[in-house]
This record gives structure tokens, C-alpha cells and sequence, in this order.
């Protein structure tokens, strides 16, 4: 069995068929994750012993002929930013580099109880600030694809994972684009899920109006499966939904005939490095399963990137207030009074994009300046999620580019914060607004490098972007 190729059906069949073993499965998975991390970085830490147990525990139901659970024997990866009870949980930081939680969160449980075996976790962006994994204090990770280009950020471990083959799925998180600009680079499935879809129970907060917790895979229908044991109502989380979790991979009929996709012309301008033309061959292939395309505007586009980083930041500042060195976190040695104590401590605690935001978080709301920067972004948010709900009046689902650019070169962006904000141009007005988003393969350029195709259904529409975004990978998206 190549573990590098597996999906959630094959690790099944394999089970039921006594052909391999859970055991030997996360053996096989540790080992090869192991072995891969000396040249990509995409694991802080691994957990063979919850996995051997998660095993033992899948192996006991099928020798009592008992349902193993809809994910039995799956290897996967969270990214370090979603507390595991008794495995530390680091965020990328110093701070909490010696962190170890007291509880699951609601997501991890929710996989192991499908059967999942948790393998490790994974690294990330500095509490997933960034885009490139190059804010991490455990040092980036490299793209599979490409060892000296970046994975994408945040969810660049996950990414990267997935990626390389040790895990058959990955939890990431996704604030501005942190799960879908990642799989785009590594040429693997994304999904950020309507937002209140997936509990945030035991995320770790950045902006905690635009968090989402999601899968990446190596197939669609493998994110579809990995939803259907996450999603649905978590009394833990006031802001998870009610709404009832469909099925979503029945929905995954390979019909599209007539279904109305629209192409925003803003999305369309200025794409390097051979996006262009991926997408232009996405376009036909979209045409050839029978979509209808039709071009639309999303008019307020031109200003997601300073809204979200207005409204990110403001959030980020409150949320990250609570390392101070009194809880949770490393504390500053050889201090004399409780302020220095705070000052250091996260002076010396925080990488330098964490600080930053902070910085500009603590501006936008502070007192004269509230209505003008952080009144203003919410105002402006309402405009570009209007734009989508306008957009769904015409057409039942959009299509654009992940990101202008594919992966790019470790510290090619890491002296231009604007630039590195660029990069999710593309992916954070579905996170203003709320949205369901996808990323599917979508080929690769002429130098081999993945590139990501984005797909946006209307709130809770995720059964829409299985069923396209399945039927574009099964018509041979990812090699275009
Ligand atoms: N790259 C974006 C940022 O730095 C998005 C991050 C995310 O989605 N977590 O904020």
C-alpha cells in the first residue's frame, strides 16, 4: 500500500478487506510523515500514541464486525492552531511553544470519533498571520511541489502534507484565505466552509468574525467526507449553525448542465506567472461539463484588502490581549514589575507580523479613530457581501483564480508586507462575506507549479461545490 496516494475509500476497502490494519496504516503514516519532514517542516509534532490507540480501537470494531466509522483508519493532520487535548499546541509561536491543552477541540473530536487517527500537527503562520508560512517560529515550510518555493499560508503544514502524501487529510483554518491559498499552492482540495458551519470550539481566535476550521484533501470527495464528520451545531460554539448537515457527497452527481457559473471580471486582472492561463482552460472545461458562464462585477473588490485588514486586525488585537505571560504562555525571565512583565514578554514572545497587527488592531479602535478605520471596514464589508448576494440573484456559483500569482520563493515577499497581503486578494471577500469557498486543482504552469481554481456558492451551498468542484477534478481539472 503507498501511503502517499491513499484516499478515505481506499483506506476502507483496505480495512474491510483485511488487507492492512489501522495499526499498520498510522505505522505506515508516522513513518513516512517522519521521513518527509526533514525536507518540507510541515510537522511541529507527531502523536503516535493517540494514533496507535485511535488504531487499536478502529482494528477492535472490525474484528467485532462493529461499524468502524465513516473515516476508520484515516491519517490525518490539524494544524497547530486547534487544541489537542495532552499534545501541545503551539500556534507557530514562542509563546506557546511549551503549550499543552486540557481539551479537544470540537472538530478533533468530532474526526476521531468517525475513526480518523490523528497523526500529528502541523505547522503554520505565527497564529495563522500570513501567507506563506514564513511567519512561523519553527521555521517555513516548503512546498512539495517546489522545495525552495513556499506552501502558502497559513495552513501551509496541512497544505504541505496532504501534499507529500503522510496524511489522507488535514484540518485546517481559514481567516482571509489561510486553507484555500495554501491547497492552490500545493496543488491539492481546500475548502473554508460557510462560516458557523464547523464549531470554532477550540480554535484558536485570530479574527474571530472570519475564523472557519475546514479540510484539506487530495480529493474532493475526501473534503466531503471529512465535512460531513465535522460540520452541523456545536452548543460550545454560540455562533454554529443550526441549520441541518446535508449529505454531501449523494449530491456529487457529475451533473452540471445549466448550472450558471459566474467569472467577476475583478478577479480576472493582473494574474502573473502563468494563472492566466490555467484559468482560461478551467473556463473550457467548466463550459465543456455544460456550465453556462456568464461574466459578472463584484464591484466592491477593490477594497477587501484594507477592509479585511482593518477588521482583521482590530479582532486580532482584543483576541491575542490574552498572552500576557500570567496564562498560557512562556513568561519573560528576570523581570522586576508586573508592566515589564507584560512588555516583555510579549515583546520578546511575538514574531514581528503579530506585533504588527496588534499594533494597527489597537489604532483602528481606539478611540479617535474608531468611526473613521473600524466603522468604516464594517460598512465597507456590508457593500462586498452585497455584491455576492447581488451576484447569486444571476448565477448560481462563481468561479475565479485562488491567487493572482502560484507559489513564489521562499523570502521573495518576506520584506513587503503589501505584496505577501496580496496574496489572498482573491480568497477574503468570501471570508468578509461569510461564504462557502472552495479550492480544486486547476493544473499546473509550465515550470510544474499547482495552481488553484476558486470556487463560491451562497451561504451553507456547500453541497453545490462538491458537485462542481467534484465534477471538474473528475474531468481532469488537476491536470489541465
Ligand atoms: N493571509 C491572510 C492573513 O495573513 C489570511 C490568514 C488566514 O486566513 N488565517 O491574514
Amino acid at each position: 500500500m503507498d501511503i502517499r496516494r491513499l484516499t478515505v475509500d481506499d483506506v476502507r476497502a483496505a480495512l474491510l478487506e483485511r488487507r492492512a490494519s489501522a495499526r499498520e496504516i498510522a505505522q505506515e503514516a508516522l513513518r513516512y510523515a517522519r521521513e518527509s519532514n526533514q525536507a518540507s517542516n510541515a510537522w511541529l509534532a507527531f502523536a503516535e500514541e493517540r494514533a496507535l490507540e485511535a488504531a487499536a480501537r478502529v482494528d477492535g470494531k472490525i474484528a467485532r464486525g462493529e461499524d468502524p466509522g465513516p473515516l476508520a483508519g484515516v491519517p490525518v493532520a490539524i494544524k497547530d492552531n486547534i487544541v489537542t487535548r495532552g499534545l501541545r499546541t503551539t500556534c507557530g509561536s514562542r509563546l506557546l511553544e511549551r503549550f499543552v491543552p486540557p481539551y479537544d477541540a470540537t472538530a478533533v473530536e468530532r474526526l476521531e470519533r468517525a475513526g480518523a487517527l490523528l497523526i500529528g500537527k502541523t505547522n503554520l503562520d505565527e497564529f495563522a498571520m500570513g501567507s506563506s508560512n514564513e511567519n512561523s517560529a519553527f521555521g517555513p515550510v516548503r512546498n512539495p511541489a517546489d522545495p525552495e518555493r513556499v506552501p502558502g499560508g497559513s495552513s501551509g503544514g496541512s497544505a504541505a502534507a496532504v501534499a507529500q502524501g503522510a496524511a489522507v487529510a488535514a484540518l485546517g483554518s481559514d481567516t482571509g484565505g489561510s486553507i484555500r491559498q495554501p491547497a492552490s499552492f500545493c496543488g491539492v482540495v481546500g475548502l473554508s466552509p460557510t462560516y458557523g458551519r464547523v464549531s470554532r470550539y477550540g480554535l484558536v481566535a485570530f479574527a474571530s468574525s472570519l475564523d472557519r476550521i475546514g479540510p484539506l484533501a487530495r480529493t474532493v470527495r475526501d473534503a466531503a467526507l471529512v465535512l460531513q464528520a465535522i460540520a452541523g451545531r456545536d452548543s460550545r460554539d454560540s455562533t454554529s449553525a443550526f441549520a441541518p448537515v446535508p449529505d454531501y457527497v449523494s449530491g456529487m452527481n457529475g451533473n452540471l448542465r445549466g448550472l450558471r457559473v459566474g467569472l467577476p471580471r475583478e478577479y480576472f486582472e493582473g494574474l502573473t506567472g502563468g494563472t492566466a492561463a490555467q484559468m482560461e482552460k478551467a473556463r473550457s472545461l467548466l463550459a465543456s461539463l455544460g456550465c453556462e458562464l456568464r461574466e459578472i462585477s463584484l464591484p466592491h473588490t477593490p477594497y477587501a484588502v484594507p477592509c479585511y485588514y482593518i477588521l482583521c486586525t482590530a479582532e486580532a488585537s482584543s483576541n491575542l490581549a490574552r498572552y500576557d505571560g500570567v496564562r498560557y504562555t512562556w513568561r519573560a525571565p528576570q523581570v522586576e514589575t508586573l508592566a515589564e512583565m507584560y512588555a516583555k514578554t510579549r515583546g520578546q514572545g511575538f514574531g514581528a507580523e503579530c506585533k504588527r497587527r496588534i499594533m494597527l488592531g489597537t489604532y483602528v479602535l481606539s478611540a479617535g479613530y474608531y468611526d473613521a478605520y473600524y466603522l468604516k471596514a464594517q460598512k465597507v464589508r456590508t457593500l462586498i457581501t452585497r455584491d455576492f448576494l447581488d451576484a447569486f440573484g444571476q448565477v448560481d456559483a462563481i468561479a475565479t483564480p485562488v491567487s493572482p500569482f502560484p507559489a513564489f520563493r521562499l523570502g521573495e515577499k518576506l520584506d513587503d508586507p503589501l505584496q505577501m497581503y496580496l496574496s489572498d486578494i482573491f480568497t477574503i471577500t468570501a471570508s468578509l462575506a461569510g461564504l462557502p469557498a472552495m479550492s480544486v486543482p486547476c493544473g499546473r504552469t509550465p515550470e510544474g507549479l499547482p495552481v488553484g481554481l476558486q470556487l463560491i456558492a451562497p451561504h451553507f451551498g456547500e453541497p453545490l461545490l462538491f458537485r462542481l468542484g467534484g465534477a471538474f477534478e473528475q474531468a481532469g481539472g488537476a491536470s489541465l
